[in-house]
């Protein structure tokens, strides 16, 4: 099933050995956000503990070296991406923080009233509400791309969405609520026919998928570092440099300056243009770490692992009377989203904690898409590399158990 040695792998995680209730902790809330290698964890501290100090600006031995791991980073995510150059990657705190970025830059500076945006009806609420939010102040127009039963979106309606008032198209890689991988590649180039800027989601992609944001001819790409085994609080936009560089700053402050007076101020060049204030330094030198995990890994490696775990817990899962999985694509990555006859996705939830099995129950910020499938919620299963088929026996006989006490 794997060129990985699980064993080892999980051997790298503290937080997974431990006991809740006196069972075993199984762990399966990756697409919230994924645990740190001990690597990580150290590096952060690391900084911490041995040359804390602020970047840039110092001339002494700590600050030098601060700045140099900082910077590291810049360079670490920008070769993860391939992106063309370190200037095309910001810092953000993460996805919602860099599509934040987008619309109240790009979106405030070149849309304008009756402009249309195009996402999906699988979005999650942070690629929804900032683009809403452009709406409402520019007088733009939202168009939703419809999605299949199976959780697919439907291509030919996207196509007929396109036209030449579409200016931005925003869209998710991978969708947290149901898996479904998306044909980014054809999104952006159909986009592009119509000239319309792509933003792409890829909060749930990064861990899974190999991304090649020149090979995409991406425009904008977010994602977030937690879900990747790094830190949270911190994640990175990558930009085409010509887009970023015609776009207005938005945080104004410290670092993000070239010369201040108070009759007029110019700014900072790339990244440092959008990047206002002291940084979460530590945890931009800790995602180096972690992207060097995966690399070590290998994504092609987790991908296969995981999809392994996806289709032995679909087999499993598929198997109890009264339960139905919603998101049946084709291309999914590891997440498997449930509903069962009768009993409120809570419940699952609750009962599951009381096995020390940790999956997540709700909207998971998709309240559109709930309403699309007409259903509140549901629970989701979510796999990262250091799960194992054991854990999943563990999630069935958790989630039979759970059936018989509730009807
Ligand atoms: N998009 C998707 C698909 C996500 O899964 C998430 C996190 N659940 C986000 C965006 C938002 O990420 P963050 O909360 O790290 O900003």
């Amino acid at each position: 099933m794997s060129h990985l040695n699980i064993d080892k792998i999980r051997a790298d995680f503290p937080i997974l050995d431990q006991e809740i209730n006196g069972k075993k902790l199984v762990y399966l809330d990756n697409a919230a956000t994924t645990q740190k290698p001990a690597a990580v964890i150290d590096a952060i501290s690391g900084y911490y503990k041995g040359y804390n100090a602020n970047i840039h600006r110092g001339i002494h031995h700590l600050a030098e070296k601060a700045t140099t791991a900082f910077e590291l980073s810049r360079k670490t995510i920008k070769d993860f991406l391939n992106a063309e150059s370190t200037e095309e990657i910001i810092f953000t705190y993460g996805t919602t923080d860099g599509i934040n970025l987008i619309s109240q830059t790009y979106g405030r500076s070149f849309l304008s009233k009756g402009d249309e945006i195009v996402i999906s009806t699988m979005e999650h609420h942070s690629n929804i509400v900032p683009w809403q939010m452009l709406c409402e102040e520019k007088g733009c127009i939202l168009k939703v791309i419809p999605i299949t039963d199976d959780g697919e979106l439907i291509f030919e309606e996207f196509k007929t969405l396109l036209s030449e008032k579409t200016k931005l198209v925003s869209v998710v890689f991978a969708s947290n609520a149901l898996g479904t991988v998306n044909p980014i590649e054809e999104i952006i180039k159909e986009s592009h026919e119509v000239g319309a800027v792509v933003v792409v989601d890829a909060a749930q992609a990064v861990s899974h998928i190999d991304i090649d944001v020149q090979a995409l001819d991406v425009d904008f790409l977010c994602f977030s570092a937690h879900k990747l085994y790094g830190p949270t609080g911190m994640g990175a936009l990558y930009g085409k440099k010509a887009l970023l560089n015609k776009m207005p700053p938005w945080r104004g402050g410290g670092e993000m300056i070239k010369e201040v007076s108070f009759e007029k101020t110019t700014y900072n060049e790339l990244p440092y243009k959008f990047e206002a204030g002291t940084p979460n330094i530590a945890d931009v030198i800790g995602i180096t770490t972690a992207i060097e995990y995966v690399n070590t890994l290998g994504k092609k490696n987790i991908a296969d692992y995981e999809s392994g775990l996806l289709a032995y817990a679909t087999e499993g899962l598929e198997a109890i009377p009264g339960l139905k999985i919603i998101g049946k694509a084709k291309n999914k990555v590891s997440v498997l989203s449930f509903v069962m006859e009768g009993i409120h996705p809570q419940d699952v939830g609750v009962l599951l904690d009381q096995q020390a099995i940790a999956i997540r129950t709700g909207h998971h910020c998709t309240q559109p898409l709930m309403q699309r499938f007409g259903i509140l919620g549901t629970s989701r299963a979510s796999f990262a590399v250091y799960n194992t088929k054991e854990e999943i026996n563990r999630l069935v006989t958790g989630i039979e158990k759970v059936k018989r006490l509730l009807s």
